[in-house]
């Protein structure tokens, strides 16, 4: 039990949402915030009224565009109010809001005076619309471009899809209604509903979804033995904005989340607070379950009816061994899912202000591991590739046998000018930048002693960074 007391804190607004179909609504003045109340009343289908005597352009276009809207082109007056509901003015002054006010007010209307709270009655929140579904924000004035940052927020976690399901759902309802189904069995039925809805926003339902969620509330076992799943999410270099919306939505779905060291904390945020998380990284100075243990755990957790979200850096199909991990799921029959995410290459290119292509300088990028299996420089890259001057060459798992690298890359050719940076924990807190060239990045690199994870880029494409970057030493 917490202490805190019962009292509720007070509620500044009251979220309420009005159905305006055919009602009268009236818009005074002309410019585009009143144009823009206007579009918002039309579209929530209101019949609505604008006097406005030099309409704005969106006024117009409104006018013309939508049957539901007339424009009067003459200021508004005392008698224009009589029967509406909701009553805006975008007024001149305090003065002409305050009148417009007590007209409205005396015909019996709610008042909206655009940027002038102190004389509305309601105010117009922030929207994310999944209509039927809409999700309605207020700060009641106090912040507004705050409640438009949670807007994103929430936008980002509403998928489209959401908007297919409300309607299914309206459709759906007389049906269920007519089952006179228990109460208990009803509201089973809708949770199954948004659970479903939840894990596969993207896919509208069908008439098959709905026969399969009648069969689960008439068959509670058939929940239970609901199959899990793993998704394979990319979970970016570090900087959690980094991540998809996919891979968002798909962490708020998640029961359990295995994740690797290069999972930053602000991207474990994402997950529900209730999943369990655990971390599997694969450091070689501390014990970890080694990869056969994590793909064992994988498919045990979904063979248990778990959704599992697999995180892993960057991009899983990138160094990411994720080909062990989806071959294994595959032979339990489990199902899975992958999610790319932004790599470390990408990451660092960004940081850089760096295009890894050019026309004239970089016709190829190419991805390479200096990690062998046995943590040295694996002897059979293809050197000649790696020592091409018209090629971008990104390094992962670099830092250890960088002296050996250089060594071969230049003894293959490859000029001891080429610009080389190093960057450490690319788009983290704390990200470190090192310019140099071929012939210098090895040693410039064991001075800075890095400690977080290091990509190395290499190649004429890199010469305005690596510029940039020197200029500012
Ligand atoms: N799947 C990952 C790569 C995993 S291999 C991806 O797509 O990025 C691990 C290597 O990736 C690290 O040794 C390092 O070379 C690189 N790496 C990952 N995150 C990084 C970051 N934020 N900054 C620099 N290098 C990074």
């Amino acid at each position: 039990m917490s202490d805190e007391t019962d009292a509720k804190p007070a509620l500044a607004s009251l979220p309420a949402f009005f159905k305006l179909a055919g009602r009268r609504c009236v818009v005074a003045g002309g410019s585009d915030g009143a144009g823009w109340k206007a579009e918002l009343l039309a579209s929530a289908g209101a019949s609505v009224e604008v006097y406005a005597g030099e309409p704005c352009e969106r006024l117009e276009r409104l006018a013309a565009d939508e049957p539901a809207v007339t424009l009067h082109r003459r200021a508004w007056t005392k008698a224009d109010l009589d029967g509406a509901l909701i009553a805006i003015v975008d007024a001149a002054s305090d003065a002409e809001a305050a009148d417009f006010r007590a007209a409205a007010q005396g015909a019996g209307a709610i008042v909206n005076v655009v940027d002038r709270p102190a004389f509305c009655d309601f105010q117009f929140g922030s929207i994310v619309n999944r209509s039927p579904l809409v999700v309605g924000i207020s700060t009641d004035g106090a912040a507004p471009v705050f409640g438009q940052a949670l807007r994103a927020r929430i936008e980002t976690l509403t998928p489209e899809g959401f908007a297919a399901w409300a309607r299914a759902a309206q459709e759906w309802r007389k049906d269920i209604a007519a089952r006179d189904l228990p109460f208990r069995a009803r509201r089973k039925f809708w949770e199954a509903f948004a659970a479903l809805a939840f894990e596969r926003p993207d896919l509208a339902p069908t008439d098959a979804d709905l026969q399969g969620l009648l069969a689960a509330v008439s068959d509670e076992a058939v929940e239970a033995a609901r199959r899990g799943r793993v998704v394979l999410i990319g979970a970016g270099p570090g900087d959690p904005e980094l991540l998809t919306l996919k891979a968002v939505r798909a962490l708020q779905s998640a029961d359990v989340v295995l994740y690797d060291d290069l999972v930053s904390p602000g991207v474990l945020d994402f997950a529900r607070r209730e999943a369990d998380k655990l971390d599997v990284g694969k450091r070689g100075y501390r014990p970890s379950p080694g990869q056969p243990g994590i793909t064992a755990r994988l498919v045990e957790f979904a063979l248990a009816g778990k959704v599992v979200a697999r995180l892993k850096g960057g991009d899983p199909v990138i160094f990411g061994r994720a080909t062990e991990e989806i071959e294994a799921l595959q032979a339990a029959g489990v199902d899975v899912e992958i999610i790319p995410g932004v790599t470390a290459a990408s990451g660092a290119a960004a940081s850089l202000r760096a295009s890894l292509t050019e026309r004239d300088l970089a016709r190829r990028v190419q991805y390479v591991t200096a990690h062998g299996r046995d943590g040295a420089l694996p002897e059979d890259m293809d050197w000649r590739a790696l020592a091409d001057p018209g090629a971008t060459t990104v390094v992962y798992m670099g830092v250890r046998t960088m002296p050996a690298l250089v060594a071969r890359l230049q003894a293959a050719g490859l000029d001891a000018q080429t610009p080389a940076i190093l960057v450490e924990r690319a788009s983290w807190p704390g990200e470190r930048r090192i310019a140099g060239t071929l012939a210098t990045i090895a040693e410039m690199t064991a001075r800075c002693a890095p400690t977080g994870p290091c990509i190395l880029l290499l190649g004429a494409a890199l010469s305005g960074a690596a510029a940039r970057l020197q200029g500012a030493d």
